[in-house]
């Protein structure tokens, strides 16, 4: 009994210590992964070297989306990553899915069922 209970405090122990050794590994690992790519915007979950709000000049650099008619660094149907920045700049037409300053449909006056001009 008492066998068993010293055993399970052993399994417990050693539990807890792989524990504190994962975490710490973890916690490591993860500060080298911060320093090796800093350039991550946590506002508009995007690579900030890809983030058009934090870096306006990338919109100049890119050029206008032939495709879309938008600035390319700006275009969410190329780049469905742009989608949470959007939303974050509060710049999101849900109705159409499309960007609320690039949606034509809205500018067109069609607005979304459930939206007031
Ligand atoms: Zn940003
Ligand atoms: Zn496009
Ligand atoms: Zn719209």
């Amino acid at each position: 009994m008492k066998k068993s209970i010293l055993m399970a405090i052993l399994l417990v122990a050693i539990g807890a210590g792989g524990a504190i050794g994962y975490l710490k590994y973890t916690r490591s690992s993860g500060q080298t992964e911060v320093t090796a790519a800093t350039e991550f915007c946590v506002e508009h979950q995007i690579a900030e070297a890809d983030c058009p709000w934090c870096d306006p000049a990338i919109v100049e650099e890119r050029g206008e989306c032939p495709e879309h008619g938008v600035p390319e660094a700006l275009c969410a149907q190329c780049n469905p990553a742009l989608v949470a920045g959007f939303k974050a700049e509060r710049d999101w037409c849900a109705g159409h899915g499309v960007p609320e300053s690039q949606c034509e449909l809205c500018k067109a006056g069609h607005l979304p069922p459930g939206e007031e001009a």
